[in-house]
């Protein structure tokens, strides 16, 4: 908090080319959220994950033919670990953060859940097992019982409640004249920011991953509603493997392990102590933040 907003009154350069959003007055850790629609494709029904362990093995992508973004990357991400990637705008942070979530297929090498490979896995399947959180936080026309449902189809009316008390939207839902019947989206109610990235986390608890790719973003939530919504936050990260997409440092340095991506390569792995330790780009950065 305090060095949050020390950083926003004082911002030093190097932070400023890494962390353009910076000049965003508000940040916080919370815009986020909707269990992301990963492609249909056909799959092979038979590739069945053997375990949660999540790794990239020199992996190459692009968007476009002959650019490549990110540079044969491996990366281990093993159960229950927090992983934060950080560096500069552009580094392909997202990227590597998609293609962890199996959006996107590696021109040529593997990302693997429990060693089978994702992009041979029928989207379906991936998508039990890992999802992509981030601030396409979409509500959708229909009733808040709608928008719950998509996210696991069949839930009886109490499963939704109890998600929603989760992500501690319980209350004003309750208070809701027709509770889960409330016709919401364009046309219905109108939900705060807050309110609509409370229904897509809700929604993730009902999907259950057991790993999350989390791509954080600066909000322009008010102070309270994005602590409160940092609160929601922490309890559906709780238990599960997270890849943090930090925009931000202070959100990575408690990771277990902190990877900086520059120009599509991982150039630092290590916890916030080890790197700070090794006195390369994070090191630099941290510094900097402390004036
Ligand atoms: P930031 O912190 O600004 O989000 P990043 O490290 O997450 O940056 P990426 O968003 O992965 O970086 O972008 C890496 C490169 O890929 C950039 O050159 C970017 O312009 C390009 N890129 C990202 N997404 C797309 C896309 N959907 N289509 C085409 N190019 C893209």
């Amino acid at each position: 908090g305090a060095l949050l907003a020390q950083m926003l009154v004082e911002p030093v350069g190097i932070i400023l080319r890494w962390y353009d959003e910076l000049q965003v007055a508000q940040v916080s850790l919370a815009r986020l959220v909707g269990v992301r629609d990963i492609e249909p494709e056909s799959g092979d029904g038979s590739v069945r994950p053997d375990g949660r362990d999540v790794r990239a093995d020199e992996v190459r992508f692009g968007y476009r033919e002959g650019v490549d973004v990110l540079h044969r990357v491996s990366m281990d991400v093993p159960p229950g670990t927090r992983v934060a990637l950080v560096g500069p705008s552009g580094a392909g942070k997202s990227t590597l953060g998609r293609l962890l979530a199996g959006i996107y297929a590696p021109r040529t090498g593997r990302v693997t859940l429990g060693g089978a490979e994702l992009s041979r896995m029928p989207a379906e399947r991936v998508r039990e097992h890992v999802a992509l959180v981030n601030q396409e936080h979409h509500v959708f026309v229909g009733t808040l019982r709608d928008n719950l449902l998509l996210a696991r189809a069949g839930a009886e009316d109490a499963e939704l409640w109890a998600a929603l008390g989760a992500v501690g939207a319980d209350g004003w839902a309750r208070a809701l004249d027709d509770g889960l019947d409330t016709e919401v989206g364009s046309g219905g109610l109108a939900l705060t920011p807050a309110q609509a990235q409370q229904v897509a986390l809700a929604r993730l608890v009902l999907a259950d991953p057991h790993t999350l790719v989390l791509d954080e973003a600066t909000s322009l939530l008010d102070p309270r509603a994005a602590r409160h919504l940092e609160r929601s936050l922490a309890r559906v990260l709780d238990g599960r493997t997270v890849v943090a997409i930090a925009h931000r440092l202070h959100t990575a340095h408690d990771a277990d392990v902190i990877a900086v991506v520059e120009e599509g390569r991982i150039s630092e792995l290590g916890s916030h102590t080890d790197l700070v330790a090794a006195g390369g780009a994070y090191a630099a950065l941290w510094r900097s933040w402390h004036g």
